[in-house]
């Protein structure tokens, strides 16, 4: 029977991770137990080990649904560099492939299995599925099914029948995003009403949320925000048109940084030339409109930019979601002005939708002009919006990290309401704001308003003061924008209370790319470790390059640092390093080793003796591991030092008896060729631990 510990052995020797997140641990458990399982767990929380370490663990091949080929191959190809026997079956593999990703499912030869939906429910492969043993269906993107939902894929809906053909094979569905409705429609199509649920919240936590109001040099401020605080790393900048995206991307490129442009105007090869680049290559800005994302997979991207207002605060939410699905640091950066607010409810204003659906745009625009004025944090709000609670502020916001200032803006607004009203409800932003700072200009006389009683009260506030003040009016709905499109403003029926003096408006002060919520320091290598980091990332793009495959399947970036910061120096403390499991060490330790060789004129940090003093304190290995997020089988080795050089004793590490003791030494002295543990675990029925054998060895050597 497979228990949850080979769950564990298996993420620590193959994935190389030292304990698994909250809610992986019971979602494989219960798929080991042959139960069906609906998980919806935000992008970067780590679904794919979920299907993965079971199918590894239950008899037969894991076999996975996915929508997207791309998806698909990113995965098998890093399951490969784990040493998983992982194939995808897909339309662009040759027959030839083809059938010998068959020949290998028929002699049991695969752990997992990724299928486009609609090769699943083909009658031969039906027929293959029904000669070999399945450890599991994984139906990965499972909004698919929801013909509500943006993604929806016809084959979806067939995958309900998994569960009539194969009763006794467990089903586990995966999502990042969906709602109520989609969830229900998810487990009434996929007929999982039997299936255990792990709801965890959308938070992505390491995402930073800024907003940036009414800046007049955006591409300035874009450029010193890549410079200054992610110099050479991923990034996506999102514009609003293919013309804003091509000067953007060469202005950028002027400036020396590498910017590729991409969007629906290309030829399908340039996009797949730069799109490529930006997978393979390190470092690559992508500026792009919105037709880039979808189906993009890569997990260190460091920044999502967007130089314009997005049209709902789902497309944002999405969008920003790109960045740091490796769980490491991240930032989502809006910039917002005056126009954007003008344009996109003018867009919505001329759009030929119905009534209904008008209503529907407007609202969301709503809703995504109040996240950008907010004064609150950033995150409640954004997870309130898709129904999550979160108590507290979050700390990792523009707004939490730099309240803004407020001020009465009451008369203010009550100044330019006026104006709109006395000048006739027709004139742009640009022009009312000329008549309340008394300009004297042609325009102004032909119209005859040097004579009306508004021209000239706005004196006390700058014309930028004013812009920021009537961008918040537009956007809290006190004035609305005319059909025209000249970008005439009217009044509307909420602004009476406001000019009657019965409501206060508080406004908010103009923030600019603050260098206060800047991450400084977050990469704060100095000196010799910047170039450290810098020699990690050219091995790795080697290395990455000899094999034809991104630099992330090799290492991630979070393993890189991890290297950075405990410095290994053999390939045993090697193989401590969080995700590097035994392939990756064989493939690619020795070649990091020596390159952090190069670098080592720093003491090492004393990490033994740091357990050792844990423990001696009265800790547990297990309570050791998770206060230095280490794994237990690393804590192991310390002690194990620690009871070489005499600071802790056997017994007090391994509880076993004093007989069981001995036998084992007694078994590891009769190896001929010097002590190997192997051989020792493996005739143990591996029911002792690695680490408690390399302890008993270490009383050895005492
Ligand atoms: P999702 O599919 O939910 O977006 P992934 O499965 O791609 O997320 O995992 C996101 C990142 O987290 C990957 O880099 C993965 O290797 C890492 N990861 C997953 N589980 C763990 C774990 N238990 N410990 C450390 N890192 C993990
Ligand atoms: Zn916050």
């Amino acid at each position: 029977m497979p228990s949850p510990d080979d769950a564990q052995q298996i993420l620590e020797t193959v994935f190389g991770y030292a304990s698994f997140r909250p809610s992986q641990q019971e979602i494989v458990d219960c798929l080991i137990a042959g139960q069906d399982a609906l998980v919806l767990m935000p992008t970067g929380g780590g679904k794919s080990l979920c299907f993965q370490i079971p199918s590894m663990i239950r008899p037969g091949v894991g076999i996975v649904v996915s929508p997207l080929i791309a998806l698909m191959q990113d995965q098998v190809l890093a399951l490969r560099q784990q040493g998983v026997a992982a194939a995808a079956l897909n339309s662009s593999l040759a027959q030839e492939e083809a059938r010998q990703i068959q020949q290998q499912l028929l002699k049991g030869e695969l752990a997992l299995l990724y299928v486009a939906p609609e090769r699943l429910m083909t009658d031969s492969f039906q027929s293959l599925l029904r000669r070999i043993d399945i450890a599991l269906f994984a139906i990965d993107e499972a909004h698919c099914v929801s013909q509500w939902g943006h993604d929806f894929r016809p084959e979806y809906i067939q995958l309900s029948s998994l569960h009539e053909d194969f009763p006794r094979v467990p089903r586990i569905a995966l999502t990042a995003t969906a709602d109520e409705p989609t969830r229900r429609e998810i487990i009434q199509r996929l007929n999982l009403s039997d299936a255990q649920h792990f709801i965890s919240g959308f938070d992505r936590p390491n995402i930073r949320y800024r907003v940036a109001s009414d800046n007049s040099n955006t591409r300035q401020q874009l450029l010193r925000f890549i410079q200054l605080e992610y110099p050479q790393q991923a990034g996506i900048v999102y514009c609003l048109s293919r013309r804003k995206v091509e000067e953007t991307a060469a202005w950028l490129r002027e400036q020396g940084i590498t910017a590729l442009p991409y969007h629906a105007g290309l030829s399908q090869q340039v996009r797949a030339e730069n799109q490529n680049r930006f997978l393979r290559e390190e470092g690559i800005i992508i500026v792009a409109t919105i037709a880039f994302g979808m189906g993009i997979d890569k997990p260190d991207v460091r920044f999502v930019v967007h130089m314009n207002l997005p049209k709902s605060l789902e497309a944002y939410y999405q969008e920003t979601g790109r960045a740091g699905r490796d769980g490491q640091t991240a930032e989502a950066l809006l910039f917002y002005n005056l126009q954007d607010v003008i344009t996109l409810r003018q867009f919505v204003e001329q759009s030929d939708a119905d009534e209904l659906h008008k209503r529907i745009e407007t609202q969301k625009l709503e809703h995504m002009l109040g996240y950008c004025e907010l004064t609150s944090c950033r995150r409640q709000a954004l997870l309130a919006y898709f129904g999550d609670e979160m108590a507290e502020p979050c700390g990792n916001c523009d707004t939490c990290l730099e309240p803004p200032k407020t001020w009465d803006g009451t008369v203010a607004a009550q100044k330019a309401l006026s104006c709109v009203h006395h000048t006739g409800q027709r004139f742009g932003v640009n022009y009312l704001i000329d008549v309340l700072l008394g300009k004297d200009n042609e325009r102004i006389r032909s119209f005859g308003h040097k004579r009306i009683t508004t021209w000239g009260i706005g004196k006390e506030l700058s014309q930028k003061q004013w812009r920021s003040l009537f961008r918040q009016l537009i956007a809290q709905g006190y004035l609305a924008v005319d059909q025209e499109g000249h970008g005439g403003l009217h009044l509307t029926e909420s602004c009476r209370p406001l000019l009657r003096g019965e409501q206060t408006l508080l406004l908010r002060e103009e923030s600019k790319v603050s260098k206060k919520t800047a991450r400084k320091g977050k990469r704060s290598y100095t000196g010799q470790n910047v170039q450290l980091w810098e020699a990690l990332r050219k091995k790795r793009l080697e290395l990455a390059e000899e094999q034809g495959v991104p630099p992330y399947v090799v290492f991630h970036d979070a393993t890189l640092m991890a290297m950075m910061e405990y410095h290994p120096r053999d390939m045993n403390q090697m193989s401590r390093i969080s995700g590097v499991g035994s392939h990756k060490l064989e493939a690619y330790g020795q070649a990091f080793l020596n390159v952090l060789a190069e670098y080592d004129d720093e003491p090492a940090t004393d990490t033994v003796s740091e357990s050792v003093t844990l423990f001696r304190c009265g800790f547990g290995v297990e309570e050791i591991a998770k206060r230095r997020e280490l794994k237990p089988s690393t804590v192991y080795s310390h002690l194990a030092k620690g009871i070489e050089q005499g600071q802790v004793a056997l017994h007090e590490v391994v509880l076993l008896e004093p007989e069981k003791i001995h036998e084992i030494q007694n078994m590891m002295l009769e190896q001929e060729d010097g002590i190997r543990l192997g051989p020792v675990y493996e005739a143990l029925g591996e029911k002792v631990e690695y680490g408690v054998l390399t302890c008993i060895r270490a009383a050895l050597n005492q």
